[in-house]
């Protein structure tokens, strides 16, 4: 191997290596727990100097304390074993700042199995964390998306389903009812006739904003289940309650007065709506339920419109 033209010697070609790289190299002393090497780029990085590096106690103390035991837990017991091992730590700089760190750590030992010393790399990984962060970000937007009508940005069907299995769950646990209201608009084809698509849009919007606020208790739950229809959850809520409910949707669309002169019902938008209500079987399904808060939805509709049907009529 040639000499090196600066120092003289290999040694000197491996430092000049180390020292230009980005990763910080380092090598500890096993059995006295001190760096018997650290790159000079670490001032880069973290702004500690670099002869500020004694012992294996002053890099766990320039962990986050949050990252900091189970960090060293970890190091520790790998070291231990033998077994070369990656580690990533929020580590402290001088200025009191975070970086996101990658160790990279290898165990040296010598010929008996003992271990001697252990050399690593850190690698300054905050780019890749910030990207990590902004991906997972990302993600949660898309499913929160996923569940969200774009239109009115009230609860889609998706939605509908998993929360009606869910509460369902809930209510045979407990011997509870749930019910269910069904709501759709009236007319809504001559709405859109007479006033355009757009204004129909603008309509839907403001029905849902009506519905979703009427159903007003936590866990109740408004959904666009498609087109112009509607339909609300509401756990623990007997017949008598989830009518009540229902009036109170009618009452509240009715004071926000849309006018619809193609309706031929009223003059202003209206709906009709299909209230069931179960306390869960065994035996029982979601999809009965749906079935019969339909089936009620149109004996209102076939009934004259702009009006509730329960179990009674
Ligand atoms: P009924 O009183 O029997 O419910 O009659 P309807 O006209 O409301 O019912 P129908 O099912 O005949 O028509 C529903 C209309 O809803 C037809 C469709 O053009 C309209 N529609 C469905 N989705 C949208 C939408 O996203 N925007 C708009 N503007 N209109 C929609
Ligand atoms: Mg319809
Ligand atoms: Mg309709």
């Amino acid at each position: 191997m040639t000499t090196h033209p600066e120092t003289g010697d290999d040694a000197g070609v491996y430092r000049t290596l180390l020292e230009s790289t980005q990763a910080i190299p380092w090598r500890i002393d096993w059995a006295s727990a001190r760096f018997t090497y650290i790159g000079p780029q670490i001032e880069r990085v973290l702004g500690w100097p670099q002869d500020s590096w004694k012992t294996v106690e002053d890099w766990a103390m320039r962990i986050h304390a949050e990252d900091r035991q189970k960090t060293v837990d970890f190091c520790v017991s790998q070291s231990q074993q033998g077994t070369d091992h990656e580690a990533d730590y929020r580590a402290l700089t001088a200025d009191g700042d975070y970086v996101w760190i990658r160790d990279v750590v290898h165990v040296i030992r010598r010929a008996d199995g003992s271990v001697d010393c252990l050399v690593g790399f850190m690698f300054d990984i905050s780019e890749r964390k910030r990207a990590e962060d902004k991906i997972l970000q990302l993600q949660k937007e898309l499913e929160a998306l996923s569940y969200r009508d774009p239109l009115t940005g009230i609860a889609n069907r998706r939605m509908f389903d998993r929360i009606l299995d869910v509460e369902w769950g809930k209510a045979r646990a407990l011997g509870a009812p749930l019910s269910l209201v069904m709501v759709d608009i009236d007319y809504f084809k001559q709405y859109n006739d007479r006033y355009g698509h757009p204004q129909g849009d603008a309509c839907l919007k403001e029905v849902a904003r009506v519905l979703d606020r009427a159903a007003a208790r936590t866990r109740d739950l408004c959904a666009r289940l498609g087109g112009e229809e509607f339909a609300l959850v509401l756990p623990a809520t007997d017949e008598a309650a989830a009518l009540a409910v229902a009036a109170r949707c009618a009452r509240r669309l009715a004071q926000a007065a849309l006018p619809h002169a193609g309706s031929a019902v009223a003059d202003i938008v209206t709906c009709s709506m299909g209230v069931a209500t179960i306390v869960p079987g065994s035996q029982d399904q979601p999809a009965g339920l749906v079935e019969v808060a339909d089936t009620r939805l149109y004996r209102a509709k076939a009934a004259g419109r702009n009006r509730i049907a329960g179990s009674a009529g």
